[in-house]
């Protein structure tokens, strides 16, 4: 039997709050359980948002946490090289295309549209437009998006072709207590249009880093927020045309505040380093996030 592999992933963004404790706590705790192992992913492939101190914060809170986990982490932006061979691979396949569409000339062709067509453009699960896929049209043809000599751009994925070639997609969402149930959820990824698989500055957009951290991690069960709930219709589309193997997945319950919003900095949720230091314990935090003390959640589904 495989032995599982579980990872928590945040980003040096800012610190961690309520929602990733009851991320991180559930991997480790699943783990543990399984006789897994327990891996901590850094995602600072966008090094315009990342901040050092803010890894060395979110390290801290998981060691005061209790939380045991594989060391060296694997942070995604010493890994630029694994991120732009799968973007090859993809460009070879005739999948991607450089957009260097600005925001501004994006939203003005969104508007002309909505104005000729008198109907709402489409929105991607997040609530995003869909991407109009105009330099798409322009670029059609080509496929070498490395174009190092271009000026800045982003590298899209022509998703009609990408969703054409890979056929029809699910993916394995298993249950809270991890009883070996678990349902086969049809996968679609073209409700997000052409994403973004590399930025103008960065090697690698979230969704392409993911699938491919993921895959050279070898994790076998990913366990992260309801929030990436539709996001895996994206990387079960990338696994297929990469050849990756399929983890299985589990979205926990998102931890909201009082207005029933996902907690965020940005709005002022107390972080965990805040907690602590107002005196909260770590059986605290497992209460807070609905974590039972010493409640292992039971056995791994054997495969
Ligand atoms: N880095 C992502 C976040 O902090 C999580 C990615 C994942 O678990 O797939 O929201």
């Amino acid at each position: 039997m495989t032995v599982p592999v579980f990872r928590f992933a945040p980003s040096p963004n800012g610190p961690l709050h309520l929602g990733h404790a009851l991320s991180a706590l559930l991997n480790a705790d699943m783990a543990a359980e399984s006789g897994g192992r327990m891996l901590v992913r850094i995602e600072d492939v966008d090094v315009t948002r990342a901040r050092p101190e803010h890894e060395r914060a979110i390290l801290d809170d998981l060691d005061w946490l209790g939380i045991a986990y594989e060391r060296p982490v694997r942070r995604q932006s010493e890994h630029a090289d694994d991120y732009a061979a799968a973007l090859d691979r993809l460009a070879a396949l005739g999948l991607v295309y450089r957009s260097s569409l600005s925001r501004t000339e994006i939203t003005a062709a969104i508007r002309m549209e909505e104005a000729r067509s008198g109907r709402p453009w489409p929105r991607d699960p997040d609530g995003a437009p869909l991407y109009p896929g105009i330099d798409r049209e322009r670029a059609s043809g080509e496929t070498d998006a490395s174009g190092a000599s271009q000026a800045p751009h982003a590298v899209r994925l022509d998703m009609a072709k990408a969703v054409r070639l890979a056929g029809p997609l699910s993916w394995e969402e298993f249950g809270d207590r991890l009883h070996g149930e678990s349902e086969s959820i049809a996968a679609d990824p073209a409700a997000w249009g052409d994403i973004v698989l590399a930025g103008k500055f960065t090697p690698a957009a979230y969704h392409l880093a993911v699938v491919v951290d993921d895959a050279l991690q070898g994790v076998t069960d990913v366990v992260r927020g309801r929030d990436l709930y539709f996001a895996t219709a994206v990387h079960r589309l990338l696994q297929r045309l990469l050849g990756l193997p399929e983890p299985h997945y589990h979205h926990h319950r998102l931890i909201v505040d009082a207005d029933g919003r996902k907690l965020s900095k940005s709005r002022g949720s107390a972080g965990l380093a805040d907690l602590r230091a107002t005196g909260a314990t770590v059986a605290d935090i497992r209460r807070m996030v609905g974590l039972a003390p010493a409640a292992p959640l039971s056995s791994h589904p054997s495969r």
